[in-house]
């Protein structure tokens, strides 16, 4: 092969790749402001090609039909889903080759590997068209903040970004107008991505709740403020829940509207904010969502928390049906001022709102309490006294907090944490707490709140 049928690959790749986004991004705009019986006439249109599908090819649908006797032509509307069994990580983690459909070579796909906070990793099968068609719902989803694909200046800190991992720390594109910074470099060089930020009139910041909060608590040690990022529109965050506490430190620091989206890794429930309503839109032509009960039942009324499960509508490689995300929310109501009629949700909580700490007897409580009681009911915000802190247990009954100070924290806030800490759980634990320089990532380069060593 010779440089030019390189080049020539390249280029074709490229067009491909365009087509996918724009043939998607023409699909998603048809329907943003279609009314709610036409969305779920579209739906269903696409749910019953998924799912038929899924029971000719895919071996674990296949097997479930032929032995509960099902058929084919039972599959006759979005009801038809009920049929279907729910699956979540560790099933698809124990079989990954039956939820491979025989039309594709597993050699043939792309792998995503959800960063696992407990337990091994999951490996996802895409087709590799899938990353276009996912592209062309984020452009979507940005979009309606204000920002504009290649004419906005857009600083992206993510994980083990390739483009910035060549030796320099920050990547710039200029086609794309694109500043990139991985998470893993950020700590070290905080100071050259805050000079970048005010110099080079950043518009937007794509990264996750976590490294915004870490970023903003920076910038007010640093004693800067919105007035020195005056171009800053917005911060686009995802793949993390945000919570009100970062919110208020985000806004301190910058005067931008922050929108978040949520999705994961496994490509089946989407959504993301509009400048009306920080609930999450939910893009009905990604994937099928429903809020399960403790009782496997579908939650249809607003206001009661459920486990999102979802089904994909766009991956054939690895249809997955009715999987069990381990994250939690609640539907919120209909209709939105910006015009969409999707399904809407609000609270969600992540799975880290699920972790779980043991007290020496090895009863369990949940860790947001921990986080709450300890570190939220400083009186002063914790970005006052800690950039970023992770709990570990390798014991139970004893539980470490491990944070980076900012300048000014002395021992007395450590003090403070423990008393509010005992107020909360008595001498069910005993809290170490100690200063470090560094916070372990995890996989994809997101904050690890919890390290659990103890295996339950
Ligand atoms: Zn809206």
């Amino acid at each position: 092969m010779n440089l030019n049928d390189l080049s020539l690959r390249s280029i074709s790749k490229n067009i491909y790749f365009r087509s996918h986004i724009l043939f998607n991004r023409n699909e998603i705009r048809n329907t943003d402001k279609a009314l709610h019986e036409d969305l779920l006439k579209i739906q269903e249109k696409k749910w019953l090609r998924l799912a038929r599908y899924a029971v000719r090819n895919v071996p674990f649908y296949r097997n479930y039909f032929e032995r509960y006797k099902l058929k084919l032509e039972d599959i006759r509307s979005l009801d038809s889903l009920k049929l279907f069994p729910f699956i979540d990580k560790v099933i698809v983690r124990n079989n990954p080759d039956l939820f491979i459909s025989d039309k594709y070579k597993k050699a043939d796909l792309y792998t995503q590997r959800t960063a696992g906070s407990s337990g091994a990793p999951l490996v996802i099968y895409e087709p590799k068209h899938l990353r276009a068609v996912e592209r062309a719902f984020h452009l979507e989803n940005w979009e309606r903040t204000g920002f504009i694909h290649k004419k906005s200046t857009l600083l992206s800190i993510r994980g083990r970004d390739k483009k910035a991992s060549d030796g320099e720390i920050i990547k710039y594109e200029p086609s794309e107008l694109r500043y990139s910074v991985s998470t893993f470099s950020l700590f070290q060089n905080i100071d050259e991505v805050i000079e970048l930020l005010k110099k080079e009139k950043i518009e937007f910041i794509f990264t996750f709740p976590s490294t915004a909060e870490y970023l903003a608590a920076a910038i007010l040690e640093r004693e800067l403020s919105p007035k020195d990022f005056p171009e800053l529109q917005g911060l686009l965050l995802s793949s993390e829940t945000i919570n009100p506490v970062m919110r208020e430190t985000i806004t301190k620091a910058f005067n931008a509207k922050i929108f978040s989206h949520f999705g994961h890794t496994e490509k089946l429930i989407l959504g993301g904010e509009c400048p009306h309503s920080s609930d999450y839109h939910l893009f009905p032509t990604y994937g099928i969502t429903e809020l399960i009960s403790e009782r496997s039942e579908n939650i249809i009324e607003p206001g009661i928390q459920g486990e999102l499960t979802g089904t994909t509508l766009i991956n054939y490689a690895m249809p997955l049906i009715r999987y069990r995300t381990g994250d939690y929310a609640e539907w919120s109501g209909r209709g939105c001022q910006c015009g969409r009629h999707y399904q809407r949700i609000k609270n969600v909580y992540g799975k880290y709102a699920m972790l779980s700490i043991y007290d020496c007897n090895y009863e369990k409580f949940n860790l947001l309490h921990a986080i709450r009681s300890a570190i939220y009911l400083i009186k002063d915000h914790p970005y006052e006294k800690f950039l970023k802190y992770q709990f570990v247990q390798d014991k139970p009954g004893v539980l470490k907090l491990n944070y980076i100070p900012r300048k000014d924290a002395s021992k007395d806030d450590e003090e403070k944490v423990k008393i509010n800490f005992r107020e909360c759980f008595g001498d069910k634990f005993s809290l170490i707490i100690t200063p470090v320089e560094g916070i372990m990532l995890d996989e994809s380069g997101k904050q690890k709140l919890l390290i659990q060593n103890i295996k339950r």
